[in-house]
């Protein structure tokens, strides 16, 4: 078997077309376009280059950005008193505080400054709760992003298998709670799990969010699963290059998988879509108006 391709760059165009829309009704109602606050602290090359997509994915879309770059020195002070300067800023609908941050900061102390409601990444506590309880919340975008390409590719979840590698808050977590949400029947599994592949061959749905490049090989994966690659990892390339790849050893897995997503191409351009939702999506709520469908 060869595995359908899912295309997230394609998946993600159409997203942003849609959110173009809200945005372009948004700013026809309010007077103004919906607004998104990134913040940098220092000068990490990759958290660059991911504020620098999402500012023009923003740009892009219709919506007002308001970048700050900052010095890798900043305070915990400084940096939280422009997220409380933020919070207060009428023109701004979402925060986005890129991790991860410098040793000096807490990220949680921060996280917990933002005001849930402008939290587009969502990893507020509130929203976290929220999305565990099952309430309307701002989710966060990577686990939201896989969702949507699940449910493009299967329809309902309800009553799959769904192992997710990996329990971290912005990513295994989240996505373990949608998922019960949609209520397949889910697994978490860590570094601590014991013989992974045979839980991972369990799988209709199989989620790796580990950050160890290739780790899931193909016999890992049950013939005709899903498999949803959220890893990125750099790996030396040909002539003293470096390439991208997945937790994912892709080639082998599509060979058993049903569909799978590329790295790069599959979640990855999702995640930036998403963020523009959760930002139309947060000042819709601010000005109570309906949750813009996408
Ligand atoms: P993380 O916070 O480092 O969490 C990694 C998780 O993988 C942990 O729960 C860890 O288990 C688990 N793990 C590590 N080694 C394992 C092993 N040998 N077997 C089973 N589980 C293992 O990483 P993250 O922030 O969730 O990110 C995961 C990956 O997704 C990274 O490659 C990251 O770059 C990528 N990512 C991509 C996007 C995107 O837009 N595509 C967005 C966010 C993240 P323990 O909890 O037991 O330590």
């Amino acid at each position: 078997m060869s595995a359908r391709k899912i295309d997230g760059k394609a998946a993600a165009a159409a997203v942003r077309e849609a959110v173009a829309g809200h945005v372009s009704a948004f700013a026809q109602r309010l007077g103004r376009p919906p607004g998104l606050a990134t913040v940098l602290v220092g000068e990490d090359p990759a958290s660059a280059v991911y504020v620098r997509m999402k500012n023009r994915a923003t740009a892009e879309a219709g919506m007002a950005g308001f970048a700050h770059n900052l010095p890798a020195a900043t305070s915990e002070a400084d940096l939280l008193q422009l997220v409380t300067d933020l919070n207060a800023d009428e023109r701004v609908d979402g925060i986005l505080v890129q991790l991860p941050l410098p040793a000096q900061i807490d990220a949680t102390r921060v996280i917990e400054t933002i005001e849930p409601g402008k939290d587009v990444d969502g990893f507020h506590p509130m929203n976290a709760g929220r999305l565990a309880t099952g309430l309307p919340s701002l989710v966060p975008c990577t686990p939201f992003g896989c969702l949507h390409l699940l449910k493009a590719e299967l329809g309902t979840l309800a009553g799959l298998d769904a192992v997710v590698i990996g329990r971290s808050n912005i990513v295994g977590k989240p996505m373990a709670q949608l998922l019960i949400g949609e209520s397949a029947t889910v697994t978490v599994a860590h570094s601590k799990t014991q013989d992974l592949p045979a839980v991972c061959r369990r799988a209709d749905l199989l989620f790796a969010a580990v950050g160890r490049a290739e780790m899931i090989k193909g016999d890992w994966v049950r013939p005709g699963a899903t498999v949803i690659d959220v890893g990125i990892n750099r790996i030396p390339g040909t002539g003293g290059k470096s390439r991208i790849v997945g937790d994912v050893a892709y080639a082998e897995a599509a060979e058993r998988a049903g569909a799978i997503t590329p790295v790069p191409g599959g979640v990855g351009p999702m995640t930036i879509a998403c963020l523009l939702v959760n930002t139309v999506r947060a000042a819709c709520a601010a000005h109570g108006l309906p949750a813009p469908r996408v």
